[in-house]
């Protein structure tokens, strides 16, 4: 459920209309529903909370990646998230939002000495350590702090899951994570290392996972792991379930709710006695927001060719489309009365091929002017925006009740440009 609505023959958001964003702030721009971002929030949070013999009281790291904006960071942090983040930057993000220090969880592959040492600074509940190397320079930095870095190993627990390819984490051939084997042998090393405390495991096995049956596999190796750690006389009191869980894109199955993937969890890996962690990002946010773009023009091919629908947003504003061949449901800022429809080639004006949103999808027909909606594009869109073709990023909109502000402003052309000195030979 999300807080997008029509009425009175326009979408809204909340008690806003789209439209005057779209006109006060112009477009591109991304609007964000502050009630969604909440109530998806606590929808995950009262399922994983209904096991609490077999959970405990669940801590949710929300994963910034997949919108880390401020305002809207903060209001996750204000309705109690906590927060999985992959880099230092995303660390004082989440900081800076009001997200406490012992409710954040640092992942990631390659971290370096620096964003270590930060993240041991700052205190953090717990490091994801990835690789063998890294828990060696994480002994390392910790030693040299003279502090003891709170870990967890995140185990590649070879079953990968997720919409795309390149959305699939747990399989052997991803970089991310040590097998099962490597996991048991580290951990058991680390609980002999000065500067390391072992605390769990952790796994993340895909993002966009429309079945349960590899999150199923996956904790199900995550639990036999804790076992056998604890039969070798090992401490664990953590226990890392990742996110990855899908959202309903319109153009699939409805994946399955968090009320389900949290009985399975509860099922087959609850009753540990564990700090139990949950990184939910995409289905927090993805359809707590939309992309707005504006028609500039219809390009016609000759002959009954394309017709391409040219918008003002691009590849640059909204990357899944090209990364990803992601499917967005495009909606009409204001429906047309008369039910006219057409096949278009939605593209947008950066000099790629792959700049197109979609091809050959019949739509509500449209005009140069009008005003289009990707929905479902709170999650791992403004975050992966560049500027690229010099287009200045789209900014992005909070709305709560009647009220919006812009919570991240369009750059001018005069502030990109500062960001590049001249060389002093010029
Ligand atoms: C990206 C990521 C997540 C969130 O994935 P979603 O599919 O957005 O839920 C959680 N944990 C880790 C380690 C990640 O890299």
């Amino acid at each position: 459920m999300n807080h997008f609505e029509l009425r009175d023959g326009e979408l809204w958001c909340e008690g806003v209309r789209l439209s005057e964003i779209a006109e006060q702030a112009g477009t591109p721009v991304y609007v964000y529903s502050s009630a969604t971002l909440r109530r998806h929030l606590g929808v995950f949070r009262d399922a994983v909370s209904a096991y609490p013999d077999r959970l405990g009281t669940p801590l949710i790291a929300y994963a910034l990646k997949a919108n880390s904006n401020l305002s809207v960071l903060q209001t996750l942090a204000e309705a109690g998230s906590g927060a999985d983040t992959v880099s230092e930057g995303e660390i004082r993000r989440a900081l800076k939002a009001g997200v406490p220090a012992g409710r954040i969880v640092f992942s990631g592959v390659g971290k370096s000495d620096r964003e270590m040492a930060f993240a041991l600074d700052a205190g953090v509940f717990q490091i994801n350590v990835e690789s063998e190397p890294e828990l060696e320079r994480l002994a390392r930095v910790a030693r040299e702090k003279g502090v003891t870095a709170p870990f967890a190993i995140r185990v590649n627990p070879g079953v990968g899951a997720g919409g795309h390819a390149k959305i699939t984490t747990g399989g052997i051939t991803d970089k991310f994570g040590v097998t099962a084997e490597e996991a048991m042998r580290l951990y058991a090393e680390a609980s002999r290392t000065a500067g390391l405390k072992p605390q769990g495991l952790a796994c993340h096995i895909g993002s966009q996972i429309s079945d349960l049956t590899p999150l199923r596999r996956a904790f199900t190796i995550l639990r036999g792991l804790v076992e056998a750690l604890r039969a070798d006389g090992l401490e664990v009191t953590t226990l890392d379930l990742g996110g990855g869980l899908g959202v309903p894109y319109f153009n699939q199955p409805d994946p399955p709710g968090p009320e389900d993937f949290a009985a399975m969890a509860a099922e087959v890996a609850g009753g540990l006695d564990v700090q139990y962690v949950f990184e939910p990002g995409r289905m927090i946010v993805a359809n707590a927001g939309v992309l707005l773009s504006r028609v500039i023009h219809i390009h016609r091919r000759p002959d009954g060719g394309r017709r391409f629908l040219v918008l003002d947003a691009a590849m640059n504003d909204l990357m899944r489309p090209a990364l990803y061949d992601a499917f967005h449901d495009l909606r009409p800022v204001k429906p047309r009365t008369d039910g006219e429809r057409e096949t278009y080639d939605v593209v947008g004006p950066v000099c790629e091929t792959g700049d197109t949103f979609t091809r050959e999808r019949d739509l509500p027909r449209f005009e140069p002017g009008d005003l289009v909606a990707f929905m479902s594009a709170g999650a791992y869109g403004a975050v992966m925006g560049s500027e690229y073709n010099t287009r200045p990023l789209a900014p992005e909109v909070l709305v709560r009740d009647d009220r919006w502000a812009v919570v991240r402003s369009r750059p001018t052309y005069e502030e990109m440009f500062a960001a590049e000195p001249k060389a002093p030979w010029l």
